[in-house]
């Protein structure tokens, strides 16, 4: 199989109690796995495509041959977002963030408080199943966007330094209708080292760039 389910980097019950076990599972080894496995069998009748990584296949959905698009950027989407959000998130994570992240945020929205307000109000916005997001632009400011279902920002030509799933399916178990409640209670697992690292892969992956 070209795309696997990358593992958890810890236990079902580890978030807890922000994020319940239960959710944990199912969302990883169910939803996730079933993202893994749509887009493998998407790619079956196109070999040459399979040794390519969902990133670059959602990067230019254009070059995915039309028959098998939508499946592409659905289940392609869910492997690359689910595959950060695992490791965006940690067992005693979230407080202030420190390190470069810490100054794009206080240099683009003025302080960590008002951030949260910002991302936190649209992912309560995001109509239905989406993610919400703070991207980087070609430019190398960042903003805060939300994107319907399975989309990346890749796909618009940005990097996402991270999200946050507002599917019902990554928190109706434990907070109900009550999204806002579980975006608020996000940020007590969020890693911001490994934030710090996708911040650096932006920053550098723009230098080649600007000196072209
Ligand atoms: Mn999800």
């Amino acid at each position: 199989m070209a795309h696997q389910l990358p593992d958890l980097p810890y236990d079902y019950a580890a978030l807890e109690p922000v994020i319940d076990a239960q959710t944990m599972k199912l969302h990883h080894d169910m939803h996730h796995g079933a993202y893994v496995k749509n887009l493998n069998a998407a790619l079956e009748k196109y070999p040459n495509l399979q040794s390519k990584s969902a990133e670059d296949l959602i990067r230019d959905l254009n070059a995915v041959p039309e028959d098998i698009r939508g499946a592409v950027r659905n289940n392609g989407g869910g492997q690359v977002n689910h595959s950060m959000f695992w490791k965006i998130m940690k067992p005693k994570g979230g407080g202030d963030p420190s390190g470069p992240i810490a100054d794009v945020i206080t240099k683009t929205f003025g302080n960590f408080k008002d951030f949260q307000t910002k991302f936190n109000e649209a992912g309560v916005k995001q109509f239905g199943s989406g993610w919400v997001w703070l991207a980087g632009k070609p430019g190398g400011e960042v903003q805060i966007v939300s994107t319907p279902n399975q989309d990346n920002p890749i796909s618009q030509g940005l990097f996402p330094i991270f999200g946050n799933d507002v599917w019902e399916h990554a928190y109706y178990l434990k907070y109900n209708n009550r999204r806002p409640e579980y975006l608020a209670a996000w940020w007590n697992v969020v890693n911001w080292d490994e934030i710090n690292q996708r911040l650096k892969a932006f920053q550098s992956q723009r230098e080649p760039a600007l000196a072209r």
